[in-house]
């Protein structure tokens, strides 16, 4: 079994003499694959301190310094992938296959598009041609607190430490303790790429004390957070004391509307992306809802590719869905299928239980809801697991009133062959994305919410932004 009780500060590795060690489990076996030191307060001090201090080096050098930076840090980490995928899947539970494809590749898409963001933006400009003498200095907003989640370990950590070295800004990264072992490596490429003592810090904790020491730390400047909702509410509060930027990047309960024009495959589609990740992505699109005249058929095909959807351990390769990250979600998952049968919904596919063939590990079934209704629990709270909910529209605007009708604003996604309607319907969807007909965002296209699902902008030239403070000076 691996111990890591290590943390990286100013640009070395720190052993604590009494480590507080803390469990790392995989969710396939329920074993306990290595043992994490869970910092404290004192520590964290020491790592926001070093992070100060190397401030100006680091907001103050050449642009060009820090895009050669990431170029070294892609070289490193698309050398180090294989590793990077097994580190994730196995302490999170995404399947082999996937986790080196989408869980790395992703990773590996986000430095790239930082490099060409950070090499084509203007930090500097003239303001107006009519005002030479007005400039504007976009400039490193200062010590970044960056704090991510378990479900997209390099998702994550790239969009928030790509941005921050890009903009200049020096940082501590605090990776959930759902997966740290990603991050310790991520933290070994960052040295190997030669990053600057005290620019980039890894401080493995808790929310409860890392988290909550970095919110209110007079020291930070700017907070970068993914995760639930609750906690960036927690954060929001305790950064208000000091007056903090924060970015938000929160929970999500996408609407897919699936209009009568559109075909089997975009049911089969939608369903298959509930299940991606087993469920656990926070623009998962959760709530199929379906015209009328068509939502029989819906229900029918998104069971059977729901049904169908195979269900196996992390280290076996295939395009099965993994178990859940652990045995809370797993719980928070089971009592949500079993709110969605009281209520009243009609479980299609999946339903409570582990699934098939397994006595150890957090499986669960992928599961569909028919009929579910708009008051019902299951349509209105984020599940994060393998759970789609299938409800029906009458029109246009039932559609995108149903869609709206959530505290949350992450993606919604729409399924239609009239593209006035689907260009018409995506202005009127309030969230951060709308993705329509399976198609992809594209590089440096900005990932965020709206409503509860938080504020930030995060990839490409809009993340960097997000970690810059603009300085308008006159008589240039
Ligand atoms: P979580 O909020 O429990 O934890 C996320 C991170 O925040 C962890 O590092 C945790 O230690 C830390 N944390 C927890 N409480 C804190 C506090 N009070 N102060 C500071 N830090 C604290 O979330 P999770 O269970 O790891 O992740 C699942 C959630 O993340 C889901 O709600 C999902 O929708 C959301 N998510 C959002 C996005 C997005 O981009 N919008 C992406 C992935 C996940």
């Amino acid at each position: 079994m691996q111990t890591e009780n290590r943390y990286y500060v100013n640009g070395a590795w720190v052993t604590p003499e009494e480590p507080n060690l803390h469990p790392v489990i995989d969710p396939s076996t329920e074993e306990v694959i290595a043992r994490i030191h869970l910092s404290n307060e004192a520590e964290t001090d020491q790592a926001v301190q070093a992070a100060r201090a190397a401030l100006p080096g680091w907001m103050y050098c050449d642009p060009a310094e820090r895009v050669a930076f990431l170029e070294r840090l892609l070289e490193i980490y698309q050398r180090r992938a294989a590793e990077m995928g097994q580190a994730m899947s196995a302490e999170m539970g995404t399947p082999i296959t996937m986790s080196n494809m989408l869980q790395v590749g992703i990773g590996t898409r986000h430095i790239e598009g930082f490099i060409d963001a950070a090499r084509a933006f203007a930090f500097e400009q003239v303001h107006h041609p009519d005002h030479p003498d007005n400039y504007i200095i976009k400039e490193a907003a200062g010590v970044a607190a960056l704090i991510t989640p378990w479900n997209l370990p390099m998702n994550q950590v790239t969009l928030k430490v790509g941005a921050a070295i890009a903009a200049g800004c020096t940082m501590v990264l605090k990776p959930s303790e759902e997966s740290p072992l990603s991050a310790l490596l991520f933290a070994e490429m960052m040295d190997e790429a030669g990053a600057p003592p005290g620019v980039f810090n890894l401080i493995n904790g808790t929310g409860a004390v890392v988290g909550n020491c970095l919110s209110g730390h007079p020291d930070v400047d700017v907070i970068s957070f993914t995760g639930s909702t609750r906690a960036g509410r927690q954060i929001m509060q305790n950064a208000a004391g000091t007056l903090k930027t924060v970015h938000l990047e929160l929970g999500g309960k996408g609407a897919n509307l699936v209009f009568a024009d559109a075909d089997a495959e975009a049911v089969e589609r939608g369903v298959k992306r509930m299940m991606l990740l087993t469920g656990q992505m926070c623009n998962a699109p959760s709530r199929m809802i379906v015209e009328k005249g068509f939502y029989d058929e819906a229900v029918q095909i998104a069971a059977k590719v729901a049904q169908a959807v195979d269900v196996g351990p992390a280290s076996a390769e295939g395009g099965h869905i993994g178990p859940v990250v652990n045995e809370r979600q797993f719980n928070a998952i089971q009592t949500m299928i079993q709110r969605g049968i009281d209520d009243g919904a009609r479980l299609v596919a999946g339903g409570p239980g582990r699934a098939d063939g397994f006595n150890a590990g957090y499986y669960v079934r992928p599961t569909v809801f028919a009929d579910v209704t708009p008051d019902m629990a299951i349509y209105r709270e984020e599940i994060f697991g393998p759970v789609l909910t299938i409800s029906s529209f009458e029109d246009e605007s039932d559609a995108i009133a149903m869609a709206n009708d959530t505290v949350y604003g992450l993606t919604n996604y729409v399924q239609t062959s009239d593209t006035d309607k689907r260009r018409r319907v995506a202005r009127r969807l309030r969230s951060g994305m709308v993705d329509m007909n399976g198609a992809n965002r594209a590089p440096g296209m900005p990932f965020g919410g709206m409503k509860q699902s938080g504020n930030a902008r995060e990839g490409g030239a809009y993340g960097i932004e997000d970690f810059l403070e603009v300085k308008a000076v006159a008589g240039w």
